[in-house]
């Protein structure tokens, strides 16, 4: 039975990695200022690379699912292998609503097929948490523990790396000499870093009094009719959809068709379902004309209607929506007032 854990230091996982870039597409985590965004590995940018730290500001599923793509006269070219490292839990637990959707309907999405076959994830642990940060109250956890293909650990100068998948499993055996054998008290760093990450985030759900789901269950659909709730959470949006397009589980598209001279295209765009024009229909009626109704439409789907369906809540408490929102809705707040029946938004300096 081969080990499903094993230690390799961190000058060899850049190598590793560099290796990996002669056939695949690597991209890693850089971080600037506070924030950390998805880019290609470049070797000579080393020291910018972050692959702890916690989520980025890019959700996941843009590789699984482009903000935009064409769909319809693309060109057959070689498309070379995708690596994503330093992929955080919260981005990984989508991946069942993502899935379901664009895998698991009538009919398969053969775009997002063709990206999830090609996108091998090597995860990576968070190593501290962020006050928006609230993953523990949706269920999750600051660090992953499945649909990953290997998984990190940032230890002192090295990771601990479990293997997921079989594809992981095919990346250690092909790179045998930079594996090195996990000990006992390398597992309990792990954990303890674990612990740490995880106190942090119930501290920061406990001081905030962020609803879990449990809370949550139910509330959504009785409070369906309490307009006042909903037109108050709404009051400051401005529809700009930042927090539809920043969330790892919002899935919504729209294909558009373009004709460039005698060529004619379809392309494949992320929506929003802020969107005044998101619902409309043919004959211009539109059954979520009213702002509060769109508002009201998204925390109905990820809050209820996934719950119903799926046994899952669309939220992987992330935070992204939160520090995207320029109308500063925090949807902390709105889950509170869904509990409550009533909207308490806290003054501007406790945002
Ligand atoms: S709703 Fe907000 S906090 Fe929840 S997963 Fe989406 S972006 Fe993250
Ligand atoms: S990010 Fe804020 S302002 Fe923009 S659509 Fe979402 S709730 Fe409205």
């Amino acid at each position: 039975m081969p080990a499903t854990h094993y230690s390799i230091v961190k000058s060899d996982l850049f190598d590793l990695l560099a290796r990996l870039a002669q056939t695949s597409r690597v991209f890693v985590p850089y971080s600037y200022d506070d924030k950390f965004h998805f880019g290609e590995f470049d070797p000579s940018k080393e020291p910018a690379v972050e692959l702890g730290g916690i989520r980025q500001s890019q959700p996941f599923k843009s590789f699984l699912n482009p903000a935009r793509e064409k769909v319809m006269g693309k060109e057959k070219s070689a498309v070379r292998p995708v690596i994503v490292a330093g992929v955080k839990a919260c981005d990984l637990s989508s991946l069942i609503l993502q899935d379901y959707v664009f895998l698991k309907g009538d009919c398969e999405d053969p775009f997002y097929a063709f990206h999830r076959n090609n996108t091998l994830i090597i995860s990576c642990d968070c190593t501290y948490a962020k006050e928006t940060c609230f993953c523990v109250a949706m269920g999750g956890r600051p660090y992953p523990t499945k649909d990953f293909d290997l998984n990190l650990s940032v230890q002192d100068g090295f990771f601990v790396v479990e293997v997921g998948s079989d594809k992981g499993r095919t990346i250690v055996n092909n790179y045998k000499t930079f594996f090195k054998d996990c000990k006992g008290r390398d597992l309990l760093g792990r954990d303890s870093m674990r612990e740490r990450v995880s106190l942090q985030v119930k501290d920061f759900i406990k001081r905030r009094g962020t609803p879990d789901t449990a809370a949550i269950s139910g509330n959504v659909k009785k409070n369906y009719d309490n307009l006042s709730l909903w037109q108050d959470a709404a009051s400051t949006c401005v529809e700009c959809g930042a927090c539809n397009l920043a969330c790892p589980t919002c899935h919504c598209f729209l294909l558009y068709d373009e004709k460039a001279g005698r060529d004619i295209g379809r392309g494949k765009v992320w929506d929003a379902c802020l969107y005044k024009t998101f619902a409309k229909v043919a004959g211009n009626h539109n059954p979520r004309k009213h702002l509060y109704e769109r508002m009201r439409n998204r925390f109905d789907k990820k809050f209820a209607f996934f719950p119903e369906v799926l046994k899952y809540f669309a939220c992987t408490g992330c935070g992204r929506c939160i520090e995207a929102c320029p109308g500063d809705i925090d949807i902390r707040e709105v889950l509170k007032g869904v509990v409550t029946g009533k909207w308490n938004k806290p003054p501007h300096d406790q945002l």
